[in-house]
């Protein structure tokens, strides 16, 4: 057998290719192969990085030769399964990607209302399969998000008032720890590891599958509804949003109108709300429901309609690789002074296109005890997201204190943050998204399921050395 070496991977540590690709089911891809450029985008593109391998892995036998390669030969490892992390934790330089993304399998139990997924399904997939028996789990709001990375981080979607978070259909699950073993762990199994996975990213090993809950959820009223973005309009959609029936879950994105053929061109550059609106009920009542947001102004589009609940996925462009700047942050409230704020900062942006996206939280997510999962934020209210969007990576500096200044300013309470979107922020962010009591306990498990801290490559809970733990 003859070896090969991937041009960027170690001397001293070199990768017999042909070896691997003998015990692989899956497929490995190097630097030397036509498909290595495509193999290695992901979402963003701010990250032009060059693993020394992509494996498309085909099963959980797959995933734990990666581990264990990855373990013995100390590369850096990414975990992907959408490819959508903010931070660029999915590829690395020099290392090795165990992508998921062709591990698709579903099976769907339509009488106990539940699925196992495969870790390689994206939201939007997983979703138009359900909505096949009228059923679905909430994801987020773009259907090209990994099942994988947004179900790990928590999962705050178009259901979440009414059903909870992802995690909070979360069942049970298989993951491949890091000393190559799979586990299935549920509420009796491994119930730490469990607890662990629902809201503390990729720490804890591979996830290959999910169980999921299903809920009957086939016509739903929603889509988008644009409305000239005053500061009286944006308080005021805040309000409807929290007193909205739990059936309404509204994402509200202040931004300047991008020059598309869906928006008049009078405001093209102009301030607006996009909102997209999600009411998963009865068809009347979803028109009621809706009523007091098209009543804040005249609406400059409004494609809000019953539809199948798939629909509010729409198609997306294959080759869209944004570069963009981001924080979040949870706030309690958005009255006059803040929408003012908002409108302030978004227009002093000098970014290609500047956004501030407001998530009115609630219902059925707010229900589960904070303890219950990694995912603590139960208790607060709004989700706030600040964005600057721009066409080069250098330009990143440029934005940076417009973005600081802007979260500063909105900034109430004791801030925290959304897992699932923060950036390559830092420890400080890492431990504004656990309180104290959650990243002990995190930490604890990581000590006892990932000692060596190999799964590292993510926001990241070092491992809890021993007598330490809790
Ligand atoms: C356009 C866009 C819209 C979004 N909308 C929402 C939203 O509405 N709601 C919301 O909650 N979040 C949302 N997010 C955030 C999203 O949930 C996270 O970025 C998530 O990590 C993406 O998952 P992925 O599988 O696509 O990403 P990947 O980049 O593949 O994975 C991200 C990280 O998650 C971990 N990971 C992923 N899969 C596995 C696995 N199978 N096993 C172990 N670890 C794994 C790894 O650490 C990996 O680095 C959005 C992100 C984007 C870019």
């Amino acid at each position: 057998m003859t070896k090969q070496t991937p041009s960027t991977s170690p001397e001293n540590n070199p990768i017999s290719i042909p070896q691997l690709r003998a015990v692989l089911n899956g497929r490995v891809i190097t630097p030397d192969d036509a498909a290595y450029d495509e193999a290695r985008a992901v979402f963003y593109g701010g990250f032009d990085r060059r693993p020394a391998l992509i494996v498309r892995v085909e099963d959980a036998a797959d995933v734990s030769h990666v581990i264990a390669l990855a373990r013995e030969r100390g590369l850096e490892l990414a975990i992907r399964s959408g490819g959508h992390s903010v931070a660029g934790h999915s590829t690395t330089d020099g290392g090795i990607v165990l992508d998921l993304s062709e591990m698709k399998e579903l099976e769907i139990d339509v009488g106990r209302r539940t699925a196992w997924a495969e870790t390689g399904l994206t939201a939007g997939e997983y979703s138009a399969a359900a909505d096949a028996h009228g059923l679905a789990t909430g994801f987020g709001d773009t259907g090209s998000v990994g099942i994988g990375g947004i179900t790990l981080g928590g999962g705050v979607g178009y259901l979440v008032r009414k059903h909870g978070l992802t995690i909070d259909d979360l069942l049970a699950a298989e993951v491949v720890t890091a000393d190559g073993e799979l586990l299935r762990v549920d509420a009796e199994t491994h119930p730490d590891l469990f607890w662990a996975i629902r809201g503390g990213g990729g720490n804890f090993g591979v996830a290959t599958r999910f169980q999921y809950r299903l809920h009957q959820v086939d016509t739903i009223v929603g889509g988008m509804l644009v409305l000239p973005a005053t500061p009286e309009v944006i308080a005021s959609f805040v309000a409807e949003a929290d007193a909205a029936p739990e059936e309404l879950s509204t994402i509200a994105n202040v931004m300047t109108a991008p020059p598309m053929p869906f928006l008049p061109a009078e405001v093209h550059g102009r301030l607006i709300i996009m909102a997209m609106l999600v009411y998963a009920g009865e068809v009347e009542a979803g028109e009621r429901a809706i009523a007091p947001f098209r009543a804040l102004a005249t609406p400059i589009v409004d494609m809000v309609k019953p539809m199948r609940y798939p629909e509010i996925y729409p198609p997306e462009e294959e080759d869209f690789h944004p570069v963009a700047s981001a924080r979040t942050m949870f706030v309690d409230a958005i009255d006059r002074p803040s929408a003012e704020t908002i409108v302030d900062h978004l227009q002093a942006s000098s970014a290609q296109m500047a956004v501030a996206q407001i998530r009115v939280l609630g219902g059925a997510m707010a229900r589960v005890p904070a303890e219950a999962t990694a995912f603590a934020h139960r208790s607060s209210r709004i989700m706030v997201n600040v964005a600057a969007l721009y066409e080069r990576p250098d330009e990143a500096a440029e934005h940076e204190p417009w973005l600081a200044a802007f979260a500063a300013a909105l900034r109430q309470g004791d801030g925290g943050a959304y897992v699932g979107f923060l950036g390559d922020e830092g420890e400080a962010r890492i431990r504004d998204a656990y309180p104290a009591s959650t990243s002990e306990r995190l930490a604890a498990i990581k000590g006892r399921y990932d000692p060596t801290n190999l799964f590292r490559l993510n926001q990241n809970i070092p491992p809890a050395t021993e007598g330490k733990t809790t």
